[in-house]
Parts: structure tokens; C-alpha cells; sequence
């Protein structure tokens, strides 16, 4: 099976941008056995590491595509593709919608 290749979907974020700026929406909080990414316009790829720092600063938002990967005990995962936002100061991750998902039953990512 192919893997899909991880690009940039773009999507209407004003409004969720300024909810986030406002407030309003929560950051993802990293869970267990999950790996996020992101993938920004340019083409641009990183992998974010947990973020939990309380701060004080005005959150610079880019708008992303997420890929939240989890691995479970039996060896099978679960990939989610999100539209969301990430904070370039502080690494903050917020989801917007799903764009896709997949299970496969042995991971091999
Ligand atoms: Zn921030
Ligand atoms: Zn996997």
C-alpha cells in the first residue's frame, strides 16, 4: 500500500485564526503513543514536541495541515489529518476540522 504523501491542504481560517486570538479554542493537548507533524503552505515539514509552557505572548499563527499519528499496544495505529494552527513562538498546536483519517491494523510508519 502507498503512504500518502503529507501536503498542505488549505482551507477558511480567518475565523478560526481570530478565535484562537481571542481565546476561545484550546491547544491540543499532546496525548500518549501520539506523534503530531505539521506541513505549513510552503511545503514545510516538522515534527512538534508537547508544549506546555504557560506564556504570556501573542500567539504568531500560521495556518497548517496536522498529522496526528497514534500508535496502540497491538501494533496498529491511527492517522488524522486536521486543518489547524500552530504558534511559531511557542509551538502550540490548534485543530480545526479533520481533513482525512486512516487505520492501519500493524503500523508501519
Ligand atoms: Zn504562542
Ligand atoms: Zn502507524
Amino acid at each position: 500500500m502507498e503512504e500518502e504523501p503529507f501536503v498542505y491542504h488549505a482551507f477558511d481560517s480567518a475565523n478560526f485564526i481570530a478565535e484562537i486570538e481571542r481565546g476561545t479554542i484550546s491547544p491540543i493537548t499532546f496525548q500518549e503513543n501520539t506523534e503530531y507533524s505539521v506541513v505549513f503552505e510552503d511545503g514545510t515539514m516538522e515534527t512538534v514536541q508537547s508544549s506546555d509552557v504557560e506564556v504570556q505572548h501573542r500567539h504568531t499563527l500560521k495556518e497548517t495541515t496536522i498529522k496526528q499519528h497514534t500508535k496502540y499496544k497491538d501494533d496498529s495505529c491511527k492517522t488524522v489529518w486536521y486543518n489547524g494552527a500552530k504558534c511559531t513562538g511557542c509551538g502550540k498546536l490548534w485543530k480545526y476540522d479533520v481533513i482525512d483519517e486512516q487505520t492501519n491494523k500493524v503500523c508501519r510508519h
